[in-house]
């Protein structure tokens, strides 16, 4: 188990799992064996000998003086995930590393999630018999009101076509995003929207003391990071603006995953930008091995440099 401390907060890393090598090649379409080899920083932790890159599933708990937060709730147990098969029905010991790290489900105040994608909102729900009720009782769900009225939209059919584009993110394959995204609505959000305990905030909305979200616009519309401050030192939780490390190369290389490529390369860029050789520890959502780290500059681009936290 993996931790930081951030002035008087600590982030903790909970595991949910690695993804399976070559699962998500072709996600990022530069990102060629050869061009993955030509960058020698993303070994050990961030690609193979193959020249895949590597990703991960994790949650940070984040604890401050008076809060503990819990951005981004993986893929989550007996999850129905027809987008991505490999990453529903899963039984991992997630709770159990969560309580290794000192947190048991009621001692979670907020859920935060960057974006309402499958793979960031799963935890928020367990099965209980046959029906789904919310993992962490005492807790505020606490969204960005266009984040959640864009997916809610998504669930009925009306968002914009274009960004079905979305749905032909993994593999080539084409499901039916309507149908996910109503899938992840029923069994992962509308439980907690039942139970009372989802809060829909303005964008940048301070969560608690030293916890804000911050949007980073481009891999959904409403996609907002998690800013850390406290004592001089800060750090910021990236969701998927940054899906891969290799992104920090190559700025301008967008996710497939992405609902406008674009604005997720600007914002990418600008960020890396206003970051690099600065102190801000970037915790990465989907960085493989060290997921923490300092953004360097590197000629043209940029760099990784982990730390062990
Ligand atoms: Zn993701």
């Amino acid at each position: 188990m993996t931790s930081w401390q951030v002035g008087d907060i600590k982030v903790s890393q909970i595991v949910e799992m690695p993804v399976e090598p070559g699962e998500l090649d072709g996600l990022i379409e530069e990102a060629t064996p050869e061009a993955v080899r030509s960058v020698e920083w993303l070994y050990p932790d961030y690609a193979n000998d193959a020249g895949q890159t590597l990703w991960s599933l994790h949650a940070y708990v984040v604890e401050t003086p008076t809060h503990r937060v819990l951005v981004d709730a993986c893929c989550g147990n007996h999850k129905n995930l027809p987008l991505i098969p490999n990453w529903g029905g899963l039984d991992t010991p997630f709770l159990e590393r969560l309580a290794a790290a000192g947190y048991q489900p009621e001692d979670i105040d907020f859920v935060l999630a960057t974006h309402l994608h499958l793979d960031h909102v799963g935890w928020n729900t367990v099965l209980d018999g046959d029906k789904w009720r919310p993992t962490f009782p005492n807790a505020r769900y606490t969204y960005v009101r266009d984040e959640f009225e864009y997916h809610s939209g998504l669930r009925e059919g009306v968002a914009a076509t274009d960004d079905l584009a979305h749905a032909v993110v993994y593999q080539g394959a084409n499901p039916d995003i309507h149908s996910q995204t109503r899938l992840v609505f029923a069994e992962s959000i509308q439980p907690c929207v039942d139970a009372g305990l989802v809060d829909l905030v303005d964008s940048n909305h301070e969560v608690s003391p030293g916890v804000r979200y911050t949007a980073t616009p481009g891999h959904t519309t409403g996609h907002h990071s998690v800013t850390l401050e406290s004592s001089g030192a800060s750090a910021l939780v990236t969701g998927d603006f940054i899906h891969h490390p290799i992104q920090i190369a190559h700025p301008a290389w967008s996710s497939r995953g992405d609902t406008d490529r674009a604005r997720s390369a600007e914002t990418r860029t600008a960020f890396l930008r206003s970051v690099a050789d600065t102190d801000l520890l970037v915790l990465g959502t989907h960085f493989s091995g060290r997921s923490g780290g300092h953004i360097l500059s590197d000629g043209d681009g940029y760099r990784f440099l982990p730390t062990e936290g």
